[in-house]
């Protein structure tokens, strides 16, 4: 019996953390979910979105499944999903990006992986009010935090046997931060001569990866730059309702999907688990539990190829409940 931190989250939160709970248990895993709310109910109930019992209950059982936690836009608390990743300090945040089989994308051939620094630059939060007409933000960039995401990444890359890795950066403009990420970059290189090392600006990657996305491998980006660009690269294979990730630091880990908690769509029994349950897969190997991970993630990708019973963000018409119970019945 494993015991695990699961943060419901809101928005449609709850409704996928049920989706994936109910699969995992169907495919025989035994897991004692340690139930952490956090988020905008839980700050009016306890005075604060991420209450000390969250940290306290990850650190504890070093690795947790987190649904989505909405980030109030423009005022109002600090990002519970910043806050955790600094706390714990989940200095990588990986994000895979690969087609999956029957999901009708304009490119064949994605696959890529993105390397988010997780904990610092302009995501570190300190912004000042200078007068009601102006206000500023500070983006910091650490040699220590670059290093070690390069040498993740690089390490990823060889274990994983990938060929290429691009620093994605803006250091023509921001020398001084972007300019050390970018140092970092190229130092980490040399100790990995097996991989091939790039250097591109990350106005440049977008446009590109618009273009011809199944020429990138590895890509490896500070904080801010890294949020959007996993935006645009879960585009490419499908959207948001799909994309995985995974915050990685020394002790602890986190699977959490890319996307937002979806408000638009809350409670309408609309949401695709895909990403969430992808995150479990992955959760599930990194426990050991291998087999179960794989006879999960063949059970959704049949689900996802035959194309019959999915979610409306992928043009189907299921709902949350009918594609749980497909992949269930075909585990
Ligand atoms: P955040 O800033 O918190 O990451 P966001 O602004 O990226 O959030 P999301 O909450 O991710 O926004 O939603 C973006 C769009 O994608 C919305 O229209 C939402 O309905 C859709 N979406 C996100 N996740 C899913 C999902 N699992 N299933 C279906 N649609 C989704």
């Amino acid at each position: 019996m494993h015991r695990l931190t699961l943060i419901p989250g809101d928005g449609i939160g709850p409704e996928i953390s049920n989706a994936v709970t109910k699969i995992i248990k169907a495919a025989g895993v035994e897991i004692d979910w340690d139930i952490q709310p956090a988020g905008a109910d839980v700050a009016e109930t306890e005075g604060s979105p991420l209450p000390e019992r969250v940290i306290a209950s990850i650190k504890k059982n070093k690795v947790a499944l987190k649904a989505p936690v909405t980030t109030p836009i423009g005022k109002g608390f600090r990002s519970v999903n910043v806050a955790l990743r600094k706390e714990l300090d989940l200095y990588a945040n990986i994000r895979p990006c690969k087609n999956i089989k029957g999901i009708k994308t304009p490119f064949e051939n994605v696959d890529l992986i993105v390397f988010r620094e997780n904990t610092e630059d302009l995501y570190a939060g300190i912004e000042r009010q200078i007068d009601e007409n102006s206000a500023e933000s500070i983006k910091i960039i650490t040699r220590s935090a670059s290093e070690r995401i390069f040498e993740y990444a690089f390490q990823y890359a060889v274990k994983n046997n990938r060929k290429t890795l691009h620093a994605v950066t803006k250091a023509n403009i921001c020398k001084l931060t972007d300019g050390l990420f970018l140092e970092c970059g190229r130092n980490v290189a040399k100790k990995y001569p097996q991989i091939e090392f790039k250097e591109i600006l990350v106005d440049n990657l977008c446009m590109q990866l618009v273009q011809h996305p199944s020429v990138f491998d590895v890509l490896v980006l500070p904080n801010l730059y890294g949020d959007i660009v996993s935006d645009l690269t879960a585009g490419l294979i499908g959207g948001l309702g799909v994309a995985q990730g995974a915050n990685i630091g020394t002790d602890c880990a986190v699977f959490e999907p890319v996307h937002g908690s979806a408000p638009d769509i809350k409670g309408q029994n609309k949401a695709n688990p895909t990403a969430l349950l992808l995150c479990a897969i992955n959760m599930l190997r990194y426990i050991g539990e291998k087999e179960k991970a794989q006879r999960i993630e063949n059970a959704l990708m049949k689900v996802l190829e035959t194309g019959k019973c999915i979610t409306a963000d992928l043009g189907g018409n299921a709902t949350t409940t009918e594609f749980t119970d497909e992949v269930i019945k075909n585990l």
